[in-house]
């Protein structure tokens, strides 16, 4: 039977979930290491109940460790989420499994058995004493993962300055030894004896009883759109770069540099570049836009704005154009933020931009401006791409791994998308942050503690919580 409320939404006047009786293991994987994995393992974890916590690469952070500020309230990134990496670190229940991946769950609601695959870090955390000599004498480098690739990094490395674990790691891929068979110098200056090239990777299988998914997004490489020179003029950049340029910590210590040739040549960024007076951020890019991706990636908009406010922060006296399609400030205090930028001269063109082209030294920016109803251009020094928001590659095989659906997309689908927007189709399975689809830093820190809040309610009672699939409900 069906009602109406208030809101024009049917509704069904029974419950849309009952309790299946289960011995439920009160274990908890979570998989995945950004700020909605570790807002629900500390949630979990907080209420005496142990967390597995599997990342990935050889930290945890996410991608919100390599932002310079977040939106509207310009609080400084790594002050909200450092503490909380410190507390993941140190919370004795939680057990994390850094350069870990899941590879099998076998089992029900309640009693699932895990197979998780430990790569090794070829460093033992247990003696290493954060020496650094190692990274110092070590000869190979590689492009930053934590810089987005603006700055460089050695084999042997710690992925930042605040990871957690706060430890060195060997990057096979990068490594002299393991590309030639030659150098294991790391091996022989470390005082401690910590590092060990031929540890081999292993597994080990656990037993939870609720799993969290907090797997996150992949950003769109902006080079797809080719249109826009990404990758072959300088001075383009992704807004993952722009994020490290702008931060204390990256390659010009904050400072908004233009590229420079360095002492051997090569195009770098760096303290001695020229700043940029003029500066482009070019909004939708692989988002909404049916060659890539039809969805809105719900953050682009607001951080373009960002950027565009510190910008001006930091060169008052610099020109920001921001291209935009339709300005999305849906969030609090969002569309408040983009009323401030507005008055700090920030000029704000609405119109699809079509293309980016060299000139000269510079960069023009081939545009429609809609609301004057004119084709326009407007040579700058840099431009921003901001880029949208796109399942990981691996989002289907995580999908079939666990027996969760997604969409066509990739993005792992909730039951309900009003009700148990954080649940997936599968009893014992909950979703948190960015692997079901867009979303902003508040979002996903809420959804993660709504998982954790429903996986705390099947320890405490020993049932799992079934949701019934939806489909009578209706929005008009
Ligand atoms: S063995 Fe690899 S990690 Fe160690 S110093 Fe040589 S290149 Fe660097
Ligand atoms: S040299 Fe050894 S002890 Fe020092 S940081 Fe490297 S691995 Fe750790």
């Amino acid at each position: 039977m069906t009602g109406n409320n208030n809101r024009g939404v049917l509704f069904k006047e029974h419950s849309d979930y009952q309790f299946i009786d289960a011995k439920v293991n009160s274990n908890t994987l979570v998989i995945g290491g950004g700020i909605a994995g570790i807002q629900a393992s500390l949630e979990v974890a907080n209420a005496g109940y142990q967390v597995y916590l599997v990342e990935k690469s050889g930290t945890i952070g996410g991608h919100m460790a390599m932002f310079d500020k977040t939106f509207p309230t310009l609080d400084c990134a790594a002050c909200i989420l450092t503490p909380k990496m410190v507390e993941v670190g140190q919370n004795p229940n939680i057990k994390l499994m850094t350069l870990s991946e899941v590879k099998e769950v076998r089992g029900a609601p309640g009693n699932f058995k895990v197979k998780i695959e430990m790569k090794t870090r070829r460093v033992d955390i247990a003696t290493c004493i954060g020496c650094g000599i190692c990274t110092e004498k070590c000869p190979a480098r590689a492009p930053s993962e934590f810089d987005a690739g603006i700055s460089q990094r050695k084999a042997i490395y710690i992925p930042f300055p605040q990871a957690v674990p706060n430890k060195y790691l060997v990057d096979k891929d990068s490594c002299t030894y393991f590309k030639t068979g030659k150098c294991r110098v790391c091996e022989k200056v470390c005082p401690a004896g910590s590092v060990k090239l031929d540890d081999k990777d292993s597994e080990i299988e656990i037993e939870v009883g609720n799993i969290i998914v907090a797997t996150g997004f992949k950003p769109f490489d902006p080079a797809r759109a080719e249109q826009f020179g990404y990758g072959r003029y300088k001075n383009v950049l992704a807004p993952l770069q722009f994020e490290r340029l702008i931060n204390a910590s990256g390659p010009t210590a904050g400072q908004i540099k233009m590229q420079t040739q360095d002492k051997k040549g090569k195009w770098v960024y760096s303290t001695d570049g020229n700043e940029p007076e003029s500066v482009a951020i070019i909004h939708c890019v692989g988002s909404r836009d049916h060659n890539y991706n039809k969805h809105c990636s719900r953050v682009c908009c607001m951080y373009s704005l960002k950027f565009a406010h510190l910008i001006k922060e930091k060169l008052p006296n610099a020109e920001v154009f921001e291209y935009y399609i339709d300005m999305r400030a849906f969030g609090k205090g969002y569309e408040e933020f983009y009323q401030r930028i507005k008055e700090e001269g920030v000029h704000i063109i609405r119109g699809r931009t079509a293309k980016v082209e060299e000139a000269g030294n510079r960069l023009k920016i081939r545009s429609e401006d809609i609301l004057a109803g004119k084709l326009i251009e407007q040579n700058v020094d840099m431009v921003i791409l901001s880029a949208g928001l796109e399942p990981r590659e691996n989002a289907k095989n995580i999908a079939g791994m666990l027996d969760v659906s997604s969409d066509e997309t990739g993005w792992l689908t909730e039951v309900n998308d009003k009700s148990a927007p954080f649940v997936s189709n599968r009893p014992g399975i909950y979703l948190a942050g960015t692997c079901q689809g867009p979303k902003d830093i508040p979002d996903s820190v809420a959804q993660a503690s709504a998982a954790a809040a429903v996986v705390l309610q099947s320890i405490g009672s020993g049932k799992i919580k079934k949701y019934v699939a939806d489909t009578t409900a209706t929005s008009l």
